[in-house]
């Protein structure tokens, strides 16, 4: 079928049926419900920029599967270059959108199970590397997006998959048939499961010998009988469902519960079943790219960040005060920080047995400590930039009042060159990138938690080289 035009991706979307609670109620249209509409709006532009010339070069690549133009979305990296232009779309799309476009995530999955199926058929014979290939495939041909089934509940923190009192608390293998498995538990914090055609399940923690069942990976369609999406609340989210006080005014993110309720995935549609000693590869190549993933697109959200606060100066009457000026340096230089660790993961990556290109750990995981604290630090910049009624504007509606309306706009106004109307929108922008938990949140628990990120960095390093170049300088010898 070749790439998707966004028109196409929003109507491919149509065609599934996916089961949706949200607020209490079952959602049937998924499409034209406008909380989930500003997500999938976010994806579409991963579609729309690969349609437009002045970034089909750096979006759109040869295909080495099927010989034909593909999304990089739906490529594993094969080359340092390709490693490279992840991390430039994500900070495009990241700035395009000032969100979460929710589509890097697949893509992360793809790249761990490119590299681990190779690495299972090696030791064990199996044909899971040929059903990757296969699946990838039918992703690259019909340029779908996939969702990162990652995440599990977990229960009780202080206990193992096993010893839960409810095992379904990791997603787990309840039945093998001769067509299958059959698979029970519930994915948390899944982003943009209904902006995407299929969810792409991995196990969340290392596993040991005993806790096969849990070792499972596959790939189902997002409206697979069984499979339930529930939308979890995020700040500011009525306001898309009520069309007013947006802020944001084209996209938003949206991050649902997605529960397996006795799933059935045929055999060619699963990746690793038993094999205990990959979950932790697949955990590592998934949140390592994941976390480099972040240094691209949170990079591009500050950019909007610094945009913002630069045009509220100019709002404010602002635009010469020394502090301001500094603060918003601050802002560049955590952005272009983020950014250039990304990049240099990159840079170091390293070909895989399978061929696929693998960043560096070290540095992406840098990359996401310093997005965890540095987007706080940037926002509050934005925050203290702009003024106290991102906390408190009136509503659009109180704007559009007969009566109260022009009183408000009145004391509205900042600079007399500047709209009164175009102060109101921006602070309502600003309330958004600041205050929107289905991304904010994403800084500090996305892909893995803060401690997750430091175990990694200190696993990976090669802490060996340094105690010697320490001990050389002060002339130990062992
Ligand atoms: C906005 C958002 C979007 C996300 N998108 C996705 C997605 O698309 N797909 C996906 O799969 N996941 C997604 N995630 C999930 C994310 O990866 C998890 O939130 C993260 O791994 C933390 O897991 P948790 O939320 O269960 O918190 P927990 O694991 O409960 O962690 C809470 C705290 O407890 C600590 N802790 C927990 N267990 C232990 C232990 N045994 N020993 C010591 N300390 C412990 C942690 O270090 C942390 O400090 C998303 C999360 C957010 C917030």
């Amino acid at each position: 079928m070749g790439l998707m035009t966004k028109a196409e991706y929003i109507e491919s979307l149509r065609k599934l049926k996916p089961t949706v609670y949200m607020f209490g109620q079952r959602v049937e249209d998924v499409v034209d419900n406008p909380r989930l509409r500003a997500g999938i709006e976010a994806t579409g532009a991963t579609y729309e920029l690969a349609e437009a010339p002045e970034y089909r070069d750096l979006i759109v690549t040869q295909s080495k599967l099927i010989d034909e133009p593909i999304n990089r979305f739906n490529n594993p990296p094969a080359s340092i270059a390709d490693l490279v232009a992840r991390v430039k779309i994500n900070r495009l799309l990241g700035r395009r959108v000032g969100t979460c476009f929710q589509r890097c995530t697949g893509q992360d999955c793809l790249v761990a199970l490119s590299v681990t199926t190779y690495d299972v058929d090696r030791k064990y014979g199996t044909d899971y590397n040929k059903r990757f290939l296969d699946f990838l495939k039918h992703m690259q041909k019909n340029d779908l997006a996939a969702n990162a089934g990652v995440t599990d509940v977990k229960g009780d923190r202080s206990l193992g998959p096993n010893e839960q009192p409810d095992k379904d608390a990791y997603l787990h293998v309840v039945e093998k048939r001769v067509d299958g498995i059959v698979v029970r538990g519930a994915k948390c914090h899944q982003t943009g499961s209904l902006s995407a055609h299929e969810i792409i399940v991995l196990p969340t923690r290392a596993l040991r010998k005993g806790e096969e069942e849990f070792a499972v990976a596959f790939a189902v369609p997002s409206d697979t009988a069984g499979v339930i999406h529930v939308v979890g609340r995020s700040s500011l989210d009525t306001r898309e469902q009520d069309g007013c006080d947006c802020g944001n005014r084209r996209y938003s993110k949206y991050a649902p519960t997605v529960i397996f309720d006795n799933v059935f995935v045929p055999w060619n549609r699963v990746f690793l079943c038993g094999e205990v000693e990959f979950a932790a590869d697949l955990v590592a190549y998934f949140s390592a790219f994941h976390r480099q993933s972040h240094g691209g697109c949170k990079a591009g959200k500050i950019d909007c960040m610094v945009g913002a606060a630069l045009t509220m100066m100019a709002y404010n009457g602002t635009e010469k005060v020394g502090h301001h000026k500094e603060k918003v340096i601050d802002m560049i230089h955590r952005a272009e920080t983020l950014y250039g660790c990304s990049l240099a993961a990159s840079y170091e990556g390293k070909p895989m047995p399978s061929g696929t290109y693998f960043i560096d750990p070290v540095l992406a995981n840098a990359s996401k400590i310093h997005e965890g604290k540095e987007m706080a630090e940037a926002t509050r910049l934005m925050i203290d930039i702009a003024g106290g009624f991102v906390a408190d504007l009136p509503s659009d509606r109180d704007f559009d009042h007969p009566d109260v309306g022009p009183l408000l706009k009145k004391y509205l106004k900042g600079s007399a060159q500047a709209p009164v109307e175009n102060r109101i929108k921006m602070f309502r922008l600003i309330e958004k990138m600041a205050m929107e938990s289905a991304d904010t949140i994403s800084d500090i628990h996305g892909g893995g938690s803060p401690a997750a990120h430091r175990l990694t960095i200190f696993r990976e390093s090669d802490t060996q080289s340094k105690v010697e170049a320490a001990k050389r300088l002060a002339g130990i010898e062992d």
